[in-house]
């Protein structure tokens, strides 16, 4: 017999995999901050600091297929819309206290995400130590590409990340330089939460993050995987 639900039940989050027919379901959307030397400066702070997290709901995902143009409305209640150019990592296998030496081995995929930020509200929370949601966790607030298999992607450790608005350079920077990288990001925060299959992980940005406006159109790279490409509505 089929559930039945008092009301209408949430869709399922997907991504699109580079080459495949089948997707990847997402159940949790992890984002590490301030991960970059350069862009926790620009923020205001040292550099230095042990990793912290935040989460987006997984249906704030824009999800843009390759060779596609996403588009996302400018939200609400904000002045300083921000771009943040990340690179994603999926998880695959999950698990909990995963030492940093086996932690590649859990991770799916990669893809190009964007972690959309109402600067001005997310810069109020922050003074009044109140939590970010409404800062980070707003509708359409994190678009992402296609998924390409770990396998394919390259030597993606060491890749270009770039973001350009309408055409313009804003973020350049390369994968080397994450703080905590991607190996010790899954180390700490499965001491926190059990990782599962579907996890997504933003794993930050680096620095040149500002902001957009309506009509604007954001592409944004890491090397080896498909571009994505995002006009703002
Ligand atoms: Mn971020």
């Amino acid at each position: 017999m089929a559930s039945e639900f008092v009301v209408t039940p949430p869709t399922a989050v997907s991504i699109p995999v580079a080459g495949q027919r089948a997707r990847f379901p997402v159940r949790r959307v992890y984002c590490v901050g301030r991960n970059y030397e350069d862009h926790a400066k620009e923020m205001g702070f040292t550099g230095r600091e042990p990793p912290f997290f935040f989460l987006k709901p997984a249906d704030a995902l824009v999800v843009v297929g390759e060779g596609e143009t996403g588009t996302m409305p400018y939200p609400t209640l904000t002045k300083n819309l921000h771009h943040e150019i990340e690179l994603v990592a999926c998880i695959g296998t999950g698990g909990k206290n995963i030492q940093a030496a086996d932690a590649m081995k859990h991770i799916y995929g990669y893809a190009v995400g964007l972690d959309m930020t109402r600067r001005d509200l997310q810069g109020e929370m922050k003074k009044q130590g109140r939590p970010w949601e409404i800062g980070k966790a707003f509708d359409q607030s994190a678009p992402i590409g296609p998924i390409v298999p770990a396998a394919a992607a390259g030597d993606i450790v060491n890749a270009d990340i770039s973001l350009t608005v309408n055409g313009t350079d804003r973020q350049h920077s390369n994968l080397a330089k994450l703080i905590w990288n991607m190996a010790e990001t899954i180390e700490q925060m499965s001491t926190a939460w059990e990782l599962q299959p579907g996890d997504l992980i933003f794993t930050g940005t680096p620095e040149g993050v500002a902001a957009v406006v309506q009509g604007d159109t954001l592409v944004g790279t890491v090397a080896g995987l498909p571009t994505l490409t995002v006009k703002i509505v």
